[in-house]
């Protein structure tokens, strides 16, 4: 028998351990998380109203469920066990912690109150127990800086009314918080031109039908220079316009942030347009969408993710997912991708077996005192969120750290 530890249980780290006993019969992995809830961004990335798309966590929840797969939900690499622990006990171990860390512009301003970071801002509104309330008080514009679908997710978050928040899982305090903004604006800025777009069309397609928004196009920016299949569905979206609705989405391509600047909070936005001049948008709120990067664990990284050949980092060390190739693709990349890094770590095992990992991993767990969550403990915390979700929600998430391990250990 061997053993393989996965360190992380988002989409990567559980396509990899169901590829794993696919790919031989004698395979026992652990799978551990840092947090007490396992999928990874399909839980606390994922928009709460696409509960298409966090389905998923169905699919990855029996991989999760089998008798050859173990929990470790509240245990950190780095903090409660170490790398060098993990290579010790098992035959290979799989980074699959992610892109958690949120890119930043490297502007002036960037810290002010009012300047989030999108995964600040997504795990507010999706409830991650790490991240604290965004203050939406005296919103009038938000700018959601980046021309991805993480724009489109927190512009849309941010535009739709209560009852279009029905079926998703998002928290009654968030819906609130959304309810008592006073938003008239939301923009969103690509910083290269709109052929450039990284925007789907599916997504923005989602903007036509939104209750109280309208779409428009900023001042720099004609229909004509929208072309593909994205820059056809914008240009679908701004032509459906209602101008009754009350809230504008604005559109806005070529212009590069330069600085955040306000007196203590934020109040504008400094763009430079590719002529060399200044734009500057009067904003309360701003959301930099631009991407994450992989925690290093005191490995060489390469272009934000963890340097590896294929998914070989070292003799019985791999990454996968995005902690293997950055934040890009979707979550079935993750699955076609974790099947190829599985195969390399079977094909890699050695003659000797280390297949006592998950005996050493949990006495050491024991000595530091880290009760983690297994298994039957997360279905608890999952039975007791769908339990008091109510009718108009499919999901109610607890927040903290101390109400996730308190529902853990509920008898
Ligand atoms: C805002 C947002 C919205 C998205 N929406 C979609 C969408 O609608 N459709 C789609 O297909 N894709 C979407 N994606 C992309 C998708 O979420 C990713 O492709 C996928 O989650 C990457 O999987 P992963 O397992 O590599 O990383 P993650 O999902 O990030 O999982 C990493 C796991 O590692 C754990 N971890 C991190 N550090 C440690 C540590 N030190 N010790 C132990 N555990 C650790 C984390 O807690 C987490 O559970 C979205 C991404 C973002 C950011």
């Amino acid at each position: 028998m061997r053993s393989v530890a996965i360190v992380g249980s988002g989409p990567a780290g559980l396509y990899c351990a169901e590829a794993l006993l696919k790919a031989s019969p004698d395979v026992r992995v652990d799978v551990i998380d840092r947090l007490p809830t396992p999928f990874g961004l399909v839980r606390s990335g994922v928009a709460p109203d696409h509960q298409s798309t966090k389905g998923v966590a169905r699919l990855l929840n029996r991989v999760l469920a089998k008798p050859d797969v173990a929990f470790f939900g509240g245990v950190e690499l780095g903090r409660d066990v170490s790398l060098d622990e993990l290579r010790a006990a098992y035959d290979a171990v799989a980074i699959a912690t992610g892109a958690a860390c949120d890119r930043t512009l490297g502007i002036p301003g960037e810290s002010l109150p009012g300047v989030y970071a999108s995964g600040r801002f997504v795990g507010w509104y999706n409830h991650h127990p790490d991240h604290a309330d965004v203050d939406l008080a005296g919103v009038r514009t938000a700018i959601a800086i980046g021309a991805g679908n993480v724009a489109l997710d927190v512009t849309r978050i941010l535009a739709k009314t209560p009852d279009e928040f029905a079926g998703s899982d998002l928290a009654p305090e968030v819906s609130a918080a959304l309810a008592a903004a006073t938003l008239e604006r939301i923009r969103i800025v690509g910083r290269r031109a709109a052929t450039a777009m990284k925007f789907t069309a599916g997504e923005l397609l989602e903007l036509r039908d939104l209750a109280r928004a309208k779409t428009e196009l900023g001042a720099g920016t004609r229909i004509e220079d929208l072309d593909g299949a994205a820059g056809t569905a914008l240009a679908e979206v701004v032509a459906a316009a209602d101008e009754t609705k009350p809230l504008s989405l604005v559109f806005d391509f070529g212009l590069v942030p330069v600085a955040f600047e306000g007196d203590g909070r934020l109040e504008r936005v400094r763009f430079r347009a590719a002529d060399g001049t200044d734009r500057v948008i009067d904003a309360q709120l701003a959301v930099t969408c631009v991407g994450y990067e992989t925690h290093g664990h005191d490995l060489e990284r390469d272009a934000g993710a963890l340097r590896n050949v294929d998914g070989r980092i070292d003799a019985g060390l791999y990454a996968v997912g995005w902690a293997k190739r950055g934040p890009s693709g979707t979550i079935p990349t993750n699955r076609s991708e974790a099947q190829l890094v599985a195969k390399t770590i079977v094909a890699d095992f050695g003659d000797a077996s280390r297949n006592d990992g998950r005996a050493r991993l949990t006495a050491l767990l024991a000595r530091r005192g880290v009760a983690y969550v297994g298994y039957d403990a997360w279905r608890r915390i999952d039975l007791s969120e769908i339990a008091r979700s109510g009718d108009a929600r499919v999901r109610r998430k607890w927040r903290s750290h101390d109400a996730l391990h308190a529902a853990a250990t509920a008898t």
